[in-house]
């Protein structure tokens, strides 16, 4: 029957939403509405409950993470986060501060391994950006992918000693498995493939051991999985210089956990506002629907400085809801929609003042409601 066929294309999507700090709740309560528009559209329904987190956890239950809000994110299929952290917790130990009392358990509790981050600059924004605005003729949309809990941070050895000679010496070690490699090449071929099926993958294979097994697994990864996914390589120290002089050549950049580290930021740096960056950090978990269980949450902090004053750009916590559908949950077309959305509210002229440059600006909850308006 079409009403049980209709049924069976349904889903019902359970999330915890963890607000956390200064502008995060802000942020958070003008995405809420977004995401449940273009779900109820396609006939799906979200159920979510509300958590805290970050200096949030701290006030309320003494820890950054309480094992409450811990719970409930096991009891979900996906996390929106917002963002945690601030002057009020400042001189707490650094393993009890908000963002790594919060974060970091949350990664390890569901091994999230890999690091979603779109680089998304409208054409319209090209103002935003430090580059020419002849080098970025239709802004910049890429993906960069970072594998987030192997090489160098991780690797061991990783001492400090001082030698019979008198001399200092420290060593970090870079160690990376086939497997790890694999995975993430995983998530690439994965986001490649409702892209434009190209994947950047960059390295350091001229010097590094590291470097010469993930270009080898890379290649094999692709060729046994996606033959429809054209991969190249690029030395590390090129991509950097790529960056900059041609962003719009990049589409999916797959990289390891430093040179990830770098390059996101340098990637963010070119596509200009902080408060458009959206991001997911995906497991190894599956989530009810077979996706991988992610955290998703704007790339920018909980910018003090504007809270509590509708200022708040809003983009970047509705893009990650957007990434959050795309990921955690297939639904590619509703994703799009809100990625829509806020192109054509940014192309309507409204903007946050942080990506008004001068000109007329709105609040959080105006610019929320306008994207909610275009949906
Ligand atoms: P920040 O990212 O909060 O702010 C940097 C600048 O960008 C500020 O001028 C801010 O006003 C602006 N900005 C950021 N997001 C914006 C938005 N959505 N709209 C408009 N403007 C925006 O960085 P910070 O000031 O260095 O850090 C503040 C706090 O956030 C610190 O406690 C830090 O530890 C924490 N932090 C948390 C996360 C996280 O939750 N994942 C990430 C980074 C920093």
């Amino acid at each position: 029957m079409g009403g049980a066929l209709f049924l069976a294309a349904t889903m019902d999507l359970k999330i915890a939403v963890l607000p956390g700090d200064y502008i995060g709740p802000e942020v958070m309560a003008a995405s809420l509405p977004v995401l449940e528009a273009a779900l109820k559209r396609a006939g799906h329904t979200l159920s979510y409950s509300t958590h805290d987190v970050g200096g949030a956890g701290i006030d309320n239950h003494g820890k950054a993470l309480p094992d409450s809000t811990l719970a409930a994110c096991r009891a979900a299929d996906a996390i929106l986060f917002g963002s945690v952290g601030g002057p009020k917790w400042e001189k707490l130990p650094p393993a009890e501060q908000p963002e790594r009392g919060s974060l970091l358990p949350l990664r390890k509790a569901f091994t999230l391994f890999a690091n979603v981050r779109p680089g998304f600059m409208p054409a319209a924004l090209s103002a935003s950006s430090p580059l020419k605005a002849e080098r970025i003729p239709n802004g910049i949309d890429m993906v960069c992918i970072r594998e987030l809990t192997g090489g160098l941070y991780f690797g061991r050895p990783k001492s400090t000693t001082t030698l019979a000679d008198g001399d200092i010496e420290a060593i970090d070690t870079m160690v990376y498995r086939k497997s790890e490699i694999e995975r993430i090449t995983d998530v690439a071929i994965a986001t490649a493939r409702a892209r434009s099926k190209r994947i950047l993958s960059v390295d350091k294979a001229n010097v590094l051991e590291c470097s010469v097994l993930w270009r080898k697994v890379v290649t094999e990864r692709v060729k046994a999985l996606a033959p429809d996914i054209e991969v190249t390589h690029m030395y590390v120290d090129n991509a950097a210089m790529q960056l900059t002089l041609n962003p719009a050549k990049i589409d999916v950049m797959l990289t390891e956990n430093m040179f990830g580290d770098i390059l996101s930021d340098e990637m963010a740096a070119v596509c200009g506002s902080l408060g458009m960056m959206s991001s997911a950090s995906l497991g190894d978990v599956k989530n009810r629907y077979g996706k991988p269980f992610g955290l998703y949450e704007p790339a920018g902090g909980s910018a003090p400085d504007i809270a509590g004053q509708d200022k708040a750009n809003p983009c970047a916590q509705i893009l990650s809801a957007a990434l959050m559908l795309r990921h955690s949950f297939g639904l590619n077309a509703e994703a799009d929609a809100i990625e829509a959305a806020v192109r054509k509210t940014i192309a309507d002229g409204i903007r946050t003042g942080d990506i008004a440059f001068g000109g007329p600006s709105v609040g959080t909850k105006a610019m929320g409601a306008a994207i909610l308006a275009r949906l």
